[in-house]
Parts: structure tokens; C-alpha cells; sequence
């Protein structure tokens, strides 16, 4: 197979530039896709025919071969599938949950932070191809060159933070100061790259064209095709780059950002700030901030079923029997509990909205579990034992 496609280049390069704008993103797949099922696979299909299955489908859908209406939707949906099967971890929340447990997201509670994330179906592909390397990579099968990164506008990488939280801050919220380390816009060169004071001069390897042309070797066969200029990236000219960003236009820079987590957060949250990522390339947008929440353990408290907490109190066997009142530790103080007569070991008491606060929602609490330990003595005084002998006695 041996294609002549001079427009196929022009054709990718725009397409390239849609994907990076859309980088970052999360794919969005129809709801209760069967990924075994989108694969043709078994569901005790193992790596090798995992591979084999996405290798050909992959192949037949890729946009670049198949032009046919919803293929790239398919190829897209593919790629998901066989990214989630692939992987041990997020397969093992998909056969549980399924697709929605991969979205999880914020306040999710599967603890699978960041497993909504699919990664760019082409780089999936590129890497799985091994295209990558010298000639810009796969060219034209919508991988991006380095050079193509360089001069284009690009949105920034989204910016992971995490951050650790006392288990009351988690329950009803707090206001938190962030230290991010990012990427900023040079102020030296003001993002452009290129060293003040000098002028661009037009590029020796394609004259000032921008591109040359190259046989490209991929996995659907040879592409004869227009490529961008690797030393220019395209625009057809070379500058001096900026010396204090190497001419990328962005720097490391730590900047302070005030954040209000939000009442009942709990460990595994995710908490998105928008444009606080990094910085995009060549005036390209921002990427996001992702803020992971990991909340401290309270000796006392634990939490359940995300809003409700459960304690112990322990009492000794009089008590239980005649009942009592106890102080119970909540996240509102400390409570008194009345233990009804006759409480039996082991009875599990509700203190109703002492719970957590729901995520999204506060006005909704979830409620106090307090279980019932009773102690009994294993020693005890004549008098005592004369006091339980007599109880004795009327047992029956
Ligand atoms: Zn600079």
C-alpha cells in the first residue's frame, strides 16, 4: 500500500490542531458502553488478545483510513475501551462499577482519582504503534511533532495538587492557601519565546515554505506526504529563543491560590479549579488545577457510606441494665446520649444528622452510628459477688 497524498498533510495538521484543543479534556463516551463487547474480547480476555483486538479494530477505524461517517467516533471509543482494559487497576473499578465508577470524579468515593481521565485516543494509538521518534512521529496518522508543539498555540497541562486535610476541615469545608508549582508566561519575552531585540529570519532547512516533503513509514503503510518543517515548525522562520524560557514562552513559577473546599469532601475527592494549570503555549489557553483531597484520620470517628460516621462507648453491665447517660464525641461536640434499659452488647444507637454534610448538598447530614460495648468484670469484690448471687437467685 502505497498512498500519494499531498493534501493528507494540510488535512492532518488541522486536525492535529483540534486535538490539542481539545487536550486535557475528558472523552466523553456514551453511557454503559460494553467495553468487552466494543473490543470483541471475552471477559477473561487476557493481555495478548486484549492487544490483538484493539490492534485491528484500531486499525480499521483510525479516521485517516476510514472515512466512513462515525468511524472516528468509533476509533475514539476504542481507544478508551482497550486504555480502561489495559490497565489493572482501572479495569478492576470498570468490571465493578462500570463506566460510571471510571467517572467517578469528584466525591466518586471509589477512591479512583483521576480514573475519568482517558488519555488522547491518537497518542494512545502512536504509543501503542511505536511511531514516535525522528520524523515527527506518525506524520500524518494525527500524532503531533515537537516542532508542531513549539510554534502552535497549545492548551497547558492540567496541574496536579495534593492536598491533605484534618478530618472536621473535610466534614463541614475550609478556605485553603495553595503553593502550586506551574508554568507562567515568561515575563521576559511576555510568552513569545523569542529574544528581545532580534528579528526572525527565514528558515534554511524548507526556505521559508514551512514543509517539506517526506516519506512517512506507518502501520497502514508508506505515506508519501507534506510535512511540517521540523526546524521551524511550520512558520517558516527561525528566531532566537528567549534565554531565560529556552524559547518555550513559559517558566516555573509558584503562585498562591486560595481554595474553598467544599463540606464533605472526603479522601479521593477531586477538586477541579479552572485555568489555574499550567500555562498555554504561544497565548493557548490554560490547563486546570486538580486538587486531591487526602483527609487525616480522627482517632474516634470514622466515616461510612461517605456521610455517616460511626463511634464505640463503652459501658460497664450495670449501666446497661439499668441504662444510662453517656457523653458521646460528635463532630459537633460532645453529646449526650441516653442508653436506653435493658441495652444489649453490641446495639448499635443513632444520633440522627450528627453525621457528614453531603458533598454538593449540605443541608442534607447523614447520621451518628454509636455501637454499645458492655464490659463485664472478670474480678469482683465478696461484696459484689454476694450483690450478683443475690440477683442470681431470682433468675428463672
Ligand atoms: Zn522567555
Amino acid at each position: 500500500m502505497n498512498k500519494n497524498q499531498n493534501t493528507g498533510g494540510r488535512r492532518s495538521a488541522q486536525q492535529n490542531l483540534k486535538l490539542k484543543n481539545k487536550r486535557g479534556q475528558t472523552l466523553i463516551v456514551k453511557a454503559g458502553t460494553d467495553y468487552y463487547e466494543l473490543l470483541g474480547v471475552s471477559r477473561s480476555a487476557d493481555t495478548k488478545e486484549l492487544k490483538k483486538a484493539y490492534r485491528s479494530l484500531a486499525r480499521k477505524y483510525h479516521p485517516d483510513v476510514n472515512k466512513e461517517p462515525g468511524a472516528e467516533d468509533k476509533f475514539k471509543e476504542i481507544s478508551n475501551a482497550y486504555e480502561v482494559l489495559s490497565d489493572d487497576q482501572k479495569k478492576a473499578i470498570y468490571d465493578q462499577y462500570g463506566e460510571a465508577g471510571l467517572k467517578g470524579g469528584m466525591g466518586g468515593g471509589y477512591g479512583g482519582a483521576g480514573m475519568g481521565d482517558f488519555t488522547n485516543p491518537f497518542d494512545l494509538f502512536e504509543s501503542f504503534f511505536g511511531g514516535g521518534g525522528g520524523m515527527g512521529g506518525m506524520g500524518g496518522m494525527g500524532g503531533r511533532s515537537s516542532a508542531q508543539s513549539r510554534n502552535r498555540p497549545t492548551q497547558g497541562d492540567d496541574e496536579r495538587f495534593d492536598l491533605e486535610i484534618d478530618f472536621l476541615e473535610a466534614v463541614f469545608g475550609c478556605e485553603k492557601e495553595l503553593d502550586v508549582m506551574r508554568l507562567e508566561d515568561c515575563d521576559t519575552c511576555s510568552g513569545s519565546g523569542v529574544k528581545a531585540g532580534t528579528r526572525p529570519s527565514t528558515c534554511g532547512t524548507c526556505g521559508g515554505q514551512g514543509q517539506v516533503i517526506a516519506t512517512v513509514r506507518t502501520p497502514l503503510g508508506n505515506f508519501q506526504q507534506v510535512t511540517t518543517c521540523q526546524a521551524c515548525g511550520g512558520n517558516g522562520q527561525t528566531s532566537t529563543p528567549c534565554p531565560k524560557c529556552g524559547g518555550d514562552g513559559r517558566v516555573r513559577k509558584s503562585k498562591r491560590i486560595s481554595l474553598r473546599v467544599p463540606a464533605g469532601v472526603d479522601s479521593g475527592s477531586r477538586l477541579r479549579v479552572r485555568s489555574e494549570g499550567n500555562a498555554g503555549r504561544k497565548g493557548g489557553p490554560p490547563g486546570d488545577l486538580y486538587v486531591f483531597i487526602a483527609v487525616r484520620e480522627d482517632p474516634d470517628l470514622k466515616r461510612f457510606e461517605s456521610i455517616n460516621i460511626s463511634t464505640t462507648v463503652t459501658i460497664p453491665y450495670t449501666k446497661a441494665i439499668l441504662g444510662t447517660t453517656v457523653k458521646v464525641r460528635t463532630v459537633d461536640g460532645t453529646v449526650d446520649l441516653k442508653i436506653p434499659t435493658g441495652v444489649q452488647p453490641g446495639a448499635t444507637l443513632l444520633m440522627a444528622k450528627r453525621g457528614v454534610p453531603k458533598l454538593g448538598n449540605p443541608n442534607v447530614r447523614g447520621d451518628q452510628y454509636v455501637k454499645v460495648k458492655v464490659t463485664i468484670p472478670n474480678k469482683i469484690s465478696n461484696e459484689e459477688k454476694a450483690l450478683v448471687e443475690e440477683l442470681d437467685k431470682n433468675q428463672k
